[in-house]
This record gives structure tokens, C-alpha cells and sequence, in this order.
């Protein structure tokens, strides 16, 4: 990776490292699983970095110095040299709530998922005023204040829209990246917003701006013409006031190596012994409306109705870590899925088979590995999805051929063709989906998961990081040179961001 001469700053609202209390009192480091921090870690651990967080109340432990800095991972095999600063920062709980619970996630969230009646617009004005703008504007403070010239800023997410500009108001010369790692909307939701300025120009005033598909990143195009800006949809740039920002597509992937070689002391085998061998249906994912579980569980109750001869051969797992409870629709929702859930087992299973097992707890990625290598078939239909890594953890964790089922509402359904694709709001053809993957022949579900298993290895994670820098630095580059315009340039020069 070329980050130039200079250390990386990452800026994300999750922290790569936390640290607990065990319960002899020590205090222990542990990474809080992500993809983020698997992306990042081995360059930050290499440069010896900087990496900009909100704590959840870590802050408060002895580890951190009295600018709340942390040197990780602190692991006791891991030496000095290969530890990275992470700093925390500490927000009031009302400020952090407005912020996080209130701005990123009842606004943003559901706008740019395409969800706006799940918006809470009416206190937008609040939210911005009371939690986005001051944290966006604490976050951008501890930018300026570990920068250094040559420095490299990748700034991270919807939490954190206002960064680019705040920091860019106090370092003009610096080289500053986004990656958005949520979909871009159409301009008829985005267009919503009543701060919708303000954030187009936070971005703007980047080098360089991801978002995981093309079409993405021409929505937030459009976007910004919707708000004034000038935009070209063949050089993937648009000018807003003074600021010109490059948009390209970089499609998220996930650490082949690590899903694909890591030992699980054939745990797999005991889960299908849970399961007495009937054939496996398993879904994954946060709850979130976004998600479309209730959808899908009433396809796998449609498929069994429809095919009386699966009964008892089959049974769905469904493992769905709780998020966001503090919001209500999310509380709602999964005692709707509770209620139906336990109903259709009531009614349809006996004291031999349950067809629909529900875990709200998340486990960690080397248990969920052993999860995806003990089922038949993936079931990944979210309603809408940025890019959904569980669908390329699934290929990556299994050498032996499985079906993947892929909402082609997932990002990641561009490139994983030789998935089954379906509508995840359909529930007849989810069904048929399911029937489908179950009775595929063993050489047609051998071609497409080789196929699929090369594309996840090799449009990987480090590729992912690899890319979107090497990009940075180019559009960095192009920045920096007083003719910088890329209205004015010649068609030819205007390609010198496109890699394909
Ligand atoms: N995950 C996990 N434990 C669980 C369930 C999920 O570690 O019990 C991880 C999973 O491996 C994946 C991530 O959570 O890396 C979910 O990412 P995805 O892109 O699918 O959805 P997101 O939650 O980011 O919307």
C-alpha cells in the first residue's frame, strides 16, 4: 500500500481495540471484529499510525494516557514496533445519544437505505445541531491535532460526513479520504434532508471519496447536482463551491485467508449433530429493518408448505445479533419476528424438529465460521444492503461446494453472479430459491461455487484497501497541482482515475 511518506489516520466511529475488565480485576485488549479493523490493522501496525474513535466509556480505563491515547493492540506478544496509537474519544452520553442514536441512525441510516418513513425528520434540526455537528467537529479536531505534513486521512462512514471539510478548513494541503460504506440514494430520499448541503460539502472538500458500487456513486453524483453542484458522471467528480471531490466505486471484500483456513476443530460437525443432518438453511445478520428477516422467514414457511416432503428434512437457522435496541422500531420488530417465530414452530414442528431456530446473540467470527461450514445453504436477502460481507464470509469459509441465495438488493450481488438471485420481497420465488438450492445437481453447484469462491479471493479485502489508497494518492496528487480542474481537462486526462 502506498500511504506516502507520512503515518495513516483513520477517523471510523467504531474503535478497533477495546479493553475490558476480566473478573480477577485485570484489565484485557481484545479486537472488536470487523471488517474495518481486519482491513486496516496490518497497515496501521506496520506505520505505526493513528487511529481516531469513539471509546464507549474505554476511556475511562487505566490503560489510556491522559489524552485518552492507547498504544494497540497490547497483546503481550506483540512488540512495540507493531503497535499502532488509537485515540478515544469521550462524548456526554445526551450528545453521543443525538449524535449516534439520533443523527446517524434515525436519519441517515434510514434515508440512505431507501427507508425514509422510518426517518425521524422532524427532529433533524436537533440531532444535527445538539450531536452531529459537535462530534463531527470533535472528530475533526483530533485529526488536526495528530497531523503531520504527508500525512495520510481516511475518514470512514456516515457518522462522520462533516470530517473532510472541518479538517480540510485547518489543513488545506491535506490528503484526505472517505469510504461510505452504506448505499448512496437517489436524489427523491437523499433530496429529504434538510441538512443535505452541509453534507455534500463536508464530503466535497475530500481528495477522494468510495462508495462500494457504480451506481452509488453516480446517485451521489446526481445528489450533488440536486443541491447545486456541477457533476460529471464520466470522470466521477463533482465541484461544490470551491471544493472539486473524485467519486469511484471500490467493492468491499472480506480476508479470504482468514474465512478460508481458519481451524474449527470440527465444530461443524457437532452443530449438524445438534441438527440431527437434516439440511441447513442458515441466515446471518445484525438485526435490522434493512435486513429483511421477517421477509424471509415467511418464505422458508412458505417453501415448507408448499413442499410437504421437506418436512422435518430441513431446518432454517437463523443467527441475528441485536443492534441499536435502544430505538424502538428495532425492538419492534424483533418482537414481531419472536412472536411469529415461536408461532410456526408451535403449530409445525414437533418434539423432533424445530424447524426455525432464532439466536439473538452474536458470536465471534471463528465460532460463526464453523456455523457457515455446517450449513447447505446461505440465505442472504436483505431488503437493501450496502455491500453484506456475511454472503462473502459464506464462499470464503467453504471449500466444499454450498448454495448461496443473494437478494439482488445486496451490493455484493453485482459481482456474485453464480449466486441464486432473488427478489427478497417475493416470498414465492425466495421458496423456489430454497427448493432450488436443495435439489441443485452436485456439478452445476460445484461450477458456480468455484467461480464464486475465485472472485471473493481475489477482489479481496487487502485489493479493497490496496485500490482505494493507490486512487488517494493519485487524486492527491492531481489536487495539488495548481491546474487541477477536472471540468477543464481533456477527455484522456479525465481517465486517469477510472482503473477499468
Ligand atoms: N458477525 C459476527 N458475529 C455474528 C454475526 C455477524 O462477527 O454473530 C459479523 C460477520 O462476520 C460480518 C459482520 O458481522 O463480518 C456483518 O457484516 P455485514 O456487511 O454482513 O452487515 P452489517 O452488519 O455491516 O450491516
Amino acid at each position: 500500500m502506498d500511504g506516502g511518506q507520512g503515518k495513516m489516520i483513520v477517523v471510523s466511529n467504531a474503535e478497533p481495540y477495546k479493553h475490558e475488565s476480566r473478573d480477577d480485576g485485570k484489565t484485557v485488549c481484545k479486537e472488536v471484529e470487523g471488517g474495518l479493523t481486519t482491513a486496516m490493522n496490518p497497515q496501521m501496525r506496520e506505520t505505526g499510525g493513528v487511529w481516531i474513535a469513539y471509546g464507549r466509556g474505554d476511556r475511562d480505563a487505566e490503560v489510556v494516557n491522559s489524552e485518552g491515547e492507547v498504544s494497540v493492540p497490547d497483546f503481550p506478544d506483540v512488540p512495540e514496533d507493531k503497535r499502532y496509537t488509537l485515540k478515544r474519544l469521550d462524548f456526554s452520553p445526551e450528545r453521543y445519544d443525538k449524535f449516534y442514536r439520533g443523527y446517524a441512525n434515525r436519519v441517515l441510516w434510514p434515508i440512505f437505505h431507501s427507508f425514509p418513513s422510518k426517518a425521524d425528520l422532524e427532529r433533524e434540526g436537533e440531532y444535527w445541531a445538539e450531536g452531529y455537528l459537535p462530534c463531527n467537529r470533535e472528530y475533526a479536531r483530533a485529526v488536526v491535532e495528530a497531523y503531520e505534513p504527508g500525512d495520510t486521512v481516511w475518514v470512514h462512514d456516515y457518522h462522520l460526513a462533516l470530517v473532510p471539510k472541518l479538517v480540510r478548513d485547518e489543513v488545506p494541503d491535506a490528503k484526505i479520504g472517505v469510504f461510505w460504506h452504506i448505499p448512496w440514494p437517489p436524489w427523491e430520499n437523499f433530496g429529504k434532508v434538510p441538512h443535505r448541503r452541509r453534507i455534500l460539502e463536508g464530503l466535497a472538500a475530500a481528495d477522494l471519496m468510495g462508495l462500494h458500487l457504480e451506481k452509488y456513486a453516480n446517485n451521489l453524483l446526481r445528489c450533488a447536482g440536486g443541491c447545486g453542484a456541477r457533476f460529471d458522471l464520466d470522470s466521477n467528480s463533482f465541484k461544490l463551491g470551491e471544493e472539486e471531490i473524485q467519486v469511484e466505486a471500490y467493492p468491499l471484500g472480506v480476508d479470504f485467508e482468514f474465512f478460508n483456513e481458519t481451524e474449527t476443530d470440527g465444530e461443524e460437525l457437532d452443530i449438524r449433530k445438534m441438527y440431527k443432518d437434516k439440511k441447513l438453511v442458515l441466515g446471518v445478520d445484525r438485526q435490522d429493518y434493512t435486513k429483511g428477516i421477517p421477509e424471509r422467514i415467511r418464505a422458508f414457511k412458505k417453501f415448507l408448505r408448499k413442499n410437504p416432503t421437506y418436512q422435518e428434512k430441513i431446518a432454517m437457522v437463523q443467527r441475528t445479533p441485536t443492534s441499536r435496541t435502544e430505538i424502538s422500531e428495532y425492538q419492534k420488530e424483533k418482537n414481531e419476528i419472536n412472536r411469529g417465530v415461536s408461532e410456526f414452530n408451535g403449530n409445525f414442528g414437533n418434539h423432533d424438529w424445530t424447524p426455525i431456530s432464532l439466536f439473538w446473540q452474536g458470536i465471534p467470527q471463528k465460532k460463526l465460521i464453523a456455523e457457515y461450514r455446517a450449513a447447505d445453504v446461505g440465505l442472504v436477502t436483505p431488503g437493501l444492503d450496502g455491500m453484506n460481507l456475511v454472503s462473502k464470509e459464506f464462499i470464503a469459509a467453504n471449500e466444499e461446494p454450498k448454495v448461496l441465495i443473494l437478494s439482488e438488493f445486496a451490493g455484493s450481488s453485482e459481482q456474485l453472479d453464480e449466486a441464486i438471485h432473488v427478489n427478497p420481497y417475493d416470498s414465492d420465488q425466495v421458496a423456489g430459491a430454497i427448493k432450488k438450492a436443495i435439489e441443485m445437481p452436485e456439478g452445476e453447484k460445484k461450477e458456480r461455487w468455484e467461480e464464486l469462491r475465485r472472485k471473493v479471493k481475489t477482489e479481496d479485502l487487502s485489493s479493497w484497501a490496496e485500490n482505494f489508497l493507490g486512487d488517494l494518492d493519485r487524486a492527491h496528487r492531481l489536487h495539488s497541482m495548481a491546474e487541477f480542474a477536472p471540468f477543464a481537462q481533456e477527455a484522456g486526462e479525465k481517465q486517469v482515475m477510472r482503473r477499468n
